[in-house]
Parts: structure tokens; sequence; C-alpha cells
């Protein structure tokens, strides 16, 4: 624990951001205001993941402002995920704290998540009581899919939960070790365990702009998160037994006609061994992914580090 040394414990907050032109610049001025307000001291990490617009602009200018404001400037758009992975290995913190440049995590929790921390925990995560300014599709199907997956992995993954939380050095130093490509790092944090927790936060309404995760990004994420964590999908050809058990039932019953049932059954079968394969195949796929052996992302630039400070690329 950080206040066992008896120095002002340092809080590293990583934050990644992939066009937001519109509002970072009143993402930074509410940081460094309570940044400002506050005992511990701070080191506030940008990763720009390959914006496209003034984003990386704007953040140069406000380093000019304050020395706490620190750049990694990704070679192009590698993620949300991976901005967040690299982000967190430049932070020298005794404590990480992760947040959405967007303001839709609220700094004012943050001295709760630090509360919790000095009392021992090594892991807070925010857990989402209300979240405003979001589509019922969006809502319905985050729900759906944290207890899906809650129910299908064997690591505790808490519900509502994204990844703004706050992570102790050691927990920290731990998620550097794991090199995964397509990573999911809240399933990675809760798998390497030590004592977590949640606080309850109101998720806001986007300060600015939208948001940069449309259908196609959301389905990568979930999809990563249920493929690193279980292996139930491919147990999926299991359920043809299904076909087999209602063309027995048919012929015991005899209600519809043998050629109706069979040729239901053919097709259902049919369906569920292209699934079968579908899964197998992105499981290969993550196994071809991992076996390239490339680097997670690569840095373009970064500023406002110390040299001693630069960490290897990967
Ligand atoms: N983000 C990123 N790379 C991406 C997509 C998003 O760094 O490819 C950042 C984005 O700027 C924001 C955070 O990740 O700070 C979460 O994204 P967003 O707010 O769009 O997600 P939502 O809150 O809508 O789920
Ligand atoms: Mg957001």
């Amino acid at each position: 624990m950080a206040q066992a040394t008896n120095r002002t414990p340092l809080i590293s907050i990583v934050l990644p951001v992939f066009n937001e032109e519109a509002g970072i610049q009143e993402t930074v001025d509410v940081l460094l205001h309570y940044v400002a307000a506050r005992q511990e001291r701070y080191e506030l990490i940008f990763v720009d993941d390959g914006s496209q617009d003034k984003t990386v602009q704007i953040l140069r200018a406000a380093r000019q402002r304050s020395a706490l404001i620190k750049l990694v400037e990704f070679s192009r758009n590698f993620g949300h995920q991976l901005a967040i992975t690299a982000g967190v290995r430049y932070a020298t913190g005794d404590a990480v704290v992760v947040m959405d440049a967007d303001l839709q995590d609220p700094p004012s929790v943050i001295p709760s998540m630090i509360a919790k921390w000095r009392a021992g925990y090594a892991v807070v995560y925010g857990k989402r009581r209300h979240r405003d300014g979001e589509t019922w599709f969006k809502k319905f199907t985050a729900a759906t899919f944290y207890r899906l997956l809650e129910s299908i992995t064997s690591i505790q993954i808490p519900v509502d939960t994204g990844d703004f939380r706050l992570m102790d050095r050691k927990v920290v130093d731990v998620l550097d070790q794991m090199n995964e490509p397509d990573p999911f790092v809240r399933g990675m944090v809760s798998w390497i365990g030590f004592k977590q927790t949640g606080v309850l936060y109101d998720r806001k309404e986007r300060y600015a702009g939208s948001s940069k995760y449309p259908l196609r990004k959301m389905l990568g994420l979930a999809m990563n998160g249920i493929t690193s964590f279980s292996r139930l999908p491919l147990m999926l050809g299991a359920l043809g037994l299904i076909s087999v058990l209602v063309l027995l039932a048919n012929l015991i019953l005899g209600t519809v006609t043998g050629t109706t049932w069979l040729i239901i059954t053919v097709a259902l079968t049919g369906a569920l061994i292209l699934l079968a394969l579908g899964a197998t195949g992105t499981y290969i796929g993550r196994m071809f992914t991992a076996s390239r052996d490339r680097p997670l992302y690569i840095v373009a630039q970064t500023e406002g580090f110390k040299q001693s400070q630069r960490h290897q690329q990967t």
C-alpha cells in the first residue's frame, strides 16, 4: 500500500482518446481542476489512438499549460483496449486510474476509489447505477452481454462495469506482463485477482461528440470477451443432440408426418454444424493472431515523459 511509504502517493490517470476534438478541451480543464484540489500527486496520460481530427493538436497545446499532462501518440487507430494497455504501461503511479476521455466517467468518483484503495483493495472498479443519454438498444445489449459473460466464464467479471477503475501498482505490474493481442482488459484484471471491489456511480451523458464505439466495434469487444475467457462456444456441436431428440420424440408420438420432421431436423443439424465450425474458426483465428507475435501497437511519439520513463514499445 502506498501509505506504507512516507511520501504522497502518485496517481496516474490514463485516458484513451480517439477523435474527441469536440470535448477534449473540457476534459483537460475538468481534470486539471480536479487535480488542483487534491492531496495526491498526479500524472495525466492521454493516449491518442490515431485521431484524424484536431485532438492531438489540442492535447499538445494543453501540455504547455500543465506539465502533468503526458501524451502517447499511436501511429494509427489500434482500438480502445490497446490504447488502455499502452497508457497503463507508460504509467508510473502507485495506483492507475483508467477513464474515458468524454467525461462519461466523472472524476468526482476517483476520491472514493482512492479511499477504498487506501483501505486495502487492489482494484476498485466503477459500477454503473444509471446510464444517462444512451439508447435503450445500447443499454439492453450491454446488460445482456454482461450477464451472458458472467454465466459462461469461469472467472468473476463483475456485471455493469466498464474500464473505469483504479488498479494498484501490483496489479498493473501483472497486467503489463500480459501480452495479449485483442485484449479484454476488464476480464484480464478480474483474472489477476487480489482484493477487488466496486463503487457505484451514475454514468453521465457524453460531454460532446458521439460514441466512438459503433456496433461493429461493440461486437468485436464482446467476441473478444467471450473467446478470451470461455471455451463454451466450442461445445455448440453438442446442441446437435437436440435435433436427434426431436426426431426421436416425433417417431414415438407420430404427430407430424415423418418427412416434415426429417426436413426440419436436417436443416437444424446443418445450421448447428455451421455454427460450431464458426466458433472453432474464431478460436483458431485468435491462435493465428497470437502466433504472429507482432507488437500490440505502434507508438509514433511520446511527449512529456522523462527519458528513464520511456517504456518498451510492445
Ligand atoms: N476510444 C479509443 N479508440 C477507439 C474508440 C474509442 O481510444 O477506437 C476512446 C474514446 O475516445 C473514449 C473511450 O475510448 O475516450 C470510450 O469510447 P466511447 O466513449 O466512444 O465508448 P462508449 O462510452 O460510447 O461505450
Ligand atoms: Mg463514452
